[in-house]
């Protein structure tokens, strides 16, 4: 992830309020578009600018052609709201968070994510980084918001999961599934993106548990109950792949 710090400047009078809003809905429509990442954007008021700092898949994240008419209409209200459209300074590389796919046309992608995550939900199955979502056909209907709160409540799942608390059994069936409501609404993404982009798209399901090692390696699609074992894992996370279903899976993380 490259670091970007945008930097607002107001070309009229206009009120504080009017301009807080202004960026508030810009930054909301780039998240949702996946020109940025993250769920916190602190903004500062310095020297009679705005500055706010982001997380962006690449280097060329915002520029204009990957905006979508949600964050063009929000450029405009910005302007509206007597803002200029804001300068962007590229800070660099951020070490922490993984590197964005080569742009290419991977034969398959997956929905994939994990609570200490922070990039694009959809993965290249051939090299398993993250693919700015910007870089697939323009979706209408909100497809990529649906994306990113999809995203968000696995993550949330996830963190309860890792952390033991009392809602975790809960929180293991959303994420490990396959007809579980979280499940369902990922998977029905991953249907309209492979429609979209002609990308065989796939979903992950998270697996822990079960009764001994040998039991876990004849699991069978929980789906079609096919055989979906590979004889070599996959970017040594995935064990388990139906092409029928769209599945993949991991060998219990007990026993891996
Ligand atoms: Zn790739
Ligand atoms: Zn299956």
């Amino acid at each position: 992830m490259i670091l970007t710090r945008l930097v607002f400047e107001c070309f009229e009078d206009t009120t504080l309020t009017a301009v807080e809003r202004a960026i508030s809905s810009l930054i909301t429509e780039l998240k949702y578009n996946g020109q940025i990442i993250g769920n916190e954007f602190p903004c500062l008021l310095k020297d009679g600018q705005f500055v706010t700092q982001a997380l962006c898949p690449t280097e060329d994240a915002l520029a204009h052609y990957n905006n979508n008419s949600a964050v063009s209409r929000a450029l405009t209200a910005l302007n509206e709201a007597g803002v200029l459209k804001p300068k962007i300074d590229i800070l660099g590389q951020e070490l922490h968070s993984d590197m964005s796919d080569p742009e290419h046309n991977p034969s398959w992608q997956i929905l994939y994510t994990s609570y200490v995550q922070t990039c694009s939900p959809l993965r290249c199955g051939e090299h398993f980084a993250p693919i700015p979502l910007y870089r697939q056909p323009k979706l209408a209907n909100g497809c990529y918001k649906q994306l990113i709160n999809w995203q968000q409540d696995w993550q949330a799942c996830d963190q309860l999961q890792m952390n033991g608390r009392s809602a975790e059994f809960a929180a293991v069936a959303e994420i490990g599934e396959h007809d579980s409501s979280l499940a369902m609404r990922g998977r029905a993404l991953a249907n309209t993106l492979e429609k979209n982009s002609g990308i065989a798209t796939y979903y992950y399901l998270y697996r822990v548990g079960g009764e001994n090692k040998s039991s876990e390696q004849q699991r069978r699609c929980p789906s079609c109950n096919g055989d979906w074992a590979l004889s070599e894992p996959i970017h040594q996370v995935f064990d388990f792949k139906c092409d029928d279903c769209r599945l993949v899976s991991n060998l219990s993380w007990d026993y891996n």
